[in-house]
């Protein structure tokens, strides 16, 4: 109890629960957070090239070629790159979203005297 009381954000009444609810568990259950406990410490380092925390070295992000190695993002903590790579993707599909919506529009108004349908001339 004094060990997990001991991780950030954990109070020693969640520390409580956490134990209770272990103690609750089949024995294969605690084995399994122990284990995986024990894999993260093992497999997990940081990228030699970055410092982002991940199980290989350089990490996804630094081995994809379609990123620009001259631009970087500094982030306070590792777990902010997970957050800061969705909330980029999720900017980029909306505007994808919104060129596309824009682009028919464009479309439809440039077509709308034309007569259809109609082959244009190659
Ligand atoms: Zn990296």
């Amino acid at each position: 109890m004094a060990e997990l009381a001991k991780l950030p954000g954990i109070g020693r009444k969640t520390a409580q629960r956490l134990t209770f609810h272990l103690l609750k568990q089949p024995a294969e259950t605690a084995e399994r957070l122990a284990d995986a406990i024990r894999r993260v410490r093992g497999t997990v380092m940081a990228c030699g090239v970055c410092g982002n925390l991940s199980d290989e070295d350089p990490c996804p992000i630094c081995r994809d070629p379609r990123r620009d190695a001259a631009l970087l993002c500094v982030v306070e903590e590792s777990g902010d790159v997970e957050m800061l790579e969705d909330l980029v993707l999720a900017a980029v599909a909306e505007a994808q979203k919104r060129a596309a919506e824009l682009y028919q529009a464009e479309v439809r108004k440039l077509a709308s005297g034309l007569p259809f349908p109609f082959q244009l001339p190659l």
